[in-house]
């Protein structure tokens, strides 16, 4: 029924062309034969001729209107038919003017007419075949009669080619109706197709939109989970740094000091969740900045040293001198996958070395100032098998099950530093041998530096650690801590007050913003020295401390505008730090933290100089 109807809807949306030569042809015929006939005939056939014109495009008209409506389509098109009959029959009815004593040439010209019209109709009508044999057999139907009446010698002859003629039209527009068919039905697939495909379309577009959601809702789960174990945490880790500052037996140390291994093991789990769903969520962007490859490697060994020692096993450190001094990349996302593979190394190797080497890659596309640089971390572990060998970059994967009861791990490093590697623009690959031990390789471009004289100096700052204040610096500082959590309200004190800092301790923003306002009273009622450095707790009753730093920082003072404001949070998330630096603070410390990586931020802040005292993440 689509293609009957698609039919008529070509049949009519081309009526008008061949209604427009009909009606010429009418013109044209009138004014061969006006001479040679009475004037009368010839104006009564004309005006028949314009009137049944008239007609069709009245029909035409009112069916152009119609193209959406089949049904009503289906009964015009049968009117339109019956008007080309008419119309053939018109041209049909030239033929009675045949035995009226026209001249030969005259009589041919208009046989011409009816054969000629018949023939370009197949054009106009053919796609529907009983329009076209509406009009053709009236047209064509009286010049055979009219061969076979007329008394002159030969005509009759004329009759049977005459009818091979008609069938052969009859043919070409079989053929014509045919091929169109075939179009009209291809352009009906194909539109069936866009409709299936923009269907599927918008079942896709509502797949991404629920997965969205879904991505979502676990991205605001795990920034919530985050931060209400990042909180406790902060308790624990601070609580029991404490208690094994205190006077204790070789027993309660012990204990005190696996609190403290399982707390870390705990918040390493934490942080692989958090980081592994910061990269699936896009949210993971490297940094680009100058660093020493040497020194950052050497950082890492010196590091994982201790670990290996302890398992008797040699961590060595070996770079080819070709390996440019400075770089440009993301020295902490680097760190990151190396802590991780040297990690696994002494995770998996019981005796024997384990080995970091540096080295570069020349690659004959690369432009001068870029440097592929691979660092593989091989030792002589367990090995992996080599159908394992891909598992184990899948997230939550192991080698085996006995792995986790084994070492423990959640099977989630290997898949954050392939992912790392990825987003670095890199990869990491593995060679291993069951018993004989694995490498490692992580291999990325990095555009080579020249090493800004800054940067150098900064380093040389950072690396001095000796040179650099220590604790004894913070003695005497004032600082206002704002925390609404009592057991975290009581760890950082404990430890500012350990290292000799005097704490002001307030529970809400309000109150650390009418705590700095104080300070600022004129002499002689009750001022306060200013703080030193504000600690500011982020989600607190009455007010948080974002809206807090904003108030300080708009008293329009210059020292409030200066005061290092540094956020605690357990906030850690992509973004959080972006959001405490907007809202004015100075600097961001994840919880849980160490007694001295608070030192290090508040040395970092108050004295603008690094205290070397912890390699803070
Ligand atoms: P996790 O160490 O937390 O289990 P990883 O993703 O870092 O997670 O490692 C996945 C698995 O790959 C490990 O459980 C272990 O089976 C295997 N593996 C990783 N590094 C080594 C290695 N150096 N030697 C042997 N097996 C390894």
């Amino acid at each position: 029924t689509d293609l009957r109807g698609q039919q008529l809807r070509l049949l009519m949306q081309g009526a008008r062309r061949p209604l427009a030569i009909g009606t010429c042809a009418i013109l044209l015929a009138a004014f061969l034969i006006h001479g040679e006939l009475p004037a009368r005939y010839i104006s009564i056939w004309a005006v028949a001729g314009f009137i049944l014109a008239a007609g069709r495009f009245a029909i035409i008209s009112r069916t152009e209107r119609l193209l959406g409506d089949a049904v009503r389509l289906k009964r015009w098109s049968m009117v339109y038919a019956a008007a080309l009959f008419l119309a053939g029959l018109h041209w049909g009815s030239l033929m009675l003017f045949w035995s009226s004593g026209l001249p030969t040439a005259t009589q041919m010209e208009l046989l011409l007419f009816p054969i000629a019209l018949a023939a370009g109709a197949v054009a106009g009508y053919g796609v529907w075949m009983p329009a076209y044999l509406a009009f053709l057999l009236p047209c064509l139907i009286p010049v055979i009669m009219m061969f076979l009446l007329a008394d002159v010698d030969g005509y009759a002859t004329l009759a049977a080619p005459g009818l091979l003629y008609i069938a052969g039209l009859i043919l070409l527009c079989k053929q014509f109706q045919k091929s169109t068919c075939e179009s009209i039905q291809l352009q009906l697939e194909n539109q069936n197709l866009i409709n299936d495909l923009s269907e599927q379309n918008s079942q896709l577009e509502n797949a991404r939109e629920h997965a969205e959601v879904a991505s979502r809702a676990k991205s605001e789960f795990l920034a919530t989970m985050s931060h209400e174990i990042r909180t406790p945490m902060n308790g624990v880790l601070g609580m029991t740094q404490l208690l094994l500052r205190t006077d204790l037996d070789d027993k309660q140390k012990h204990f005190g000091e696996t609190i403290q291994q399982s707390a870390c093991s705990l918040l390493s789990i934490i942080n692989d969740v958090l980081d592994f769903s910061k990269i699936e969520a896009g949210k993971v962007n490297v940094e680009k900045i100058e660093f020493e490859p040497r020194a950052l490697a050497d950082q890492v060994c010196h590091l994982m040293r201790g670990n290996a020692v302890e398992k008797g096993l040699e961590l060595s450190f070996r770079a080819d001198p070709d390996v440019p001094e400075w770089l440009r990349g993301d020295p902490t996302r680097i760190m990151q996958i190396l802590n991780n593979l040297i990690g696994n190394a002494v995770k998996f190797t019981e005796q024997g070395r384990i080995e970091l080497s540096m080295s570069v890659q020349s690659d004959a596309n690369d432009s001068l100032d870029i440097c592929h640089l691979s660092l593989a971390v091989s030792d002589t572990g367990i090995g992996i098998a080599p159908e394992k060998q891909d598992i184990i970059f899948q997230e939550f994967s192991q080698a085996d099950g006995s792995t986790t009861r084994n070492f423990g791990g959640t099977g989630l490093g290997l898949a954050i530093s392939r992912q790392l590697a990825q987003l670095m623009g890199g990869d990491l690959e593995l060679k291993s041998a069951v018993g004989k031990g694995s490498t490692f390789t992580f291999k990325a471009p990095f555009e080579i530096s020249e090493g800004r004289a800054e940067d150098r100096a900064c380093n040389e700052l950072l690396s001095a650690q000796e040179s650099s204040p220590g604790v004894e610096s913070l003695s005497g500082l004032r600082i206002l801590l704002a925390e609404d959590s009592p057991v975290n309200m009581e760890v950082a004190s404990a430890m500012l007050e350990s290292m000799g800092v005097d704490v002001v301790q307030v529970e809400n923003g309000k109150e650390a913003l009418d705590a700095v306002c104080q300070c600022l009273l004129p002499q002689g009622r009750g001022t306060k020295r200013l703080f030193d450095a504000v600690l500011m707790d982020c989600q607190m009753p009455e007010m948080d401390g974002y809206e807090a730093t904003r108030r300080i920082r708009s008293l329009g003072e210059q020292c409030t505008r200066n005061i290092p404001i540094i956020a605690l949070t357990a906030n850690a998330m992509a973004g959080d730090r972006e959001i405490c630096i907007e809202a004015g603070m100075t600097d961001y410390l994840a919880k849980p933290f160490t007694a001295e990586e608070l030192a290090e931020v508040i040395i970092l802040r108050t004295t603008g100089m690094g205290g070397g005292l912890s390699q803070a993440a």
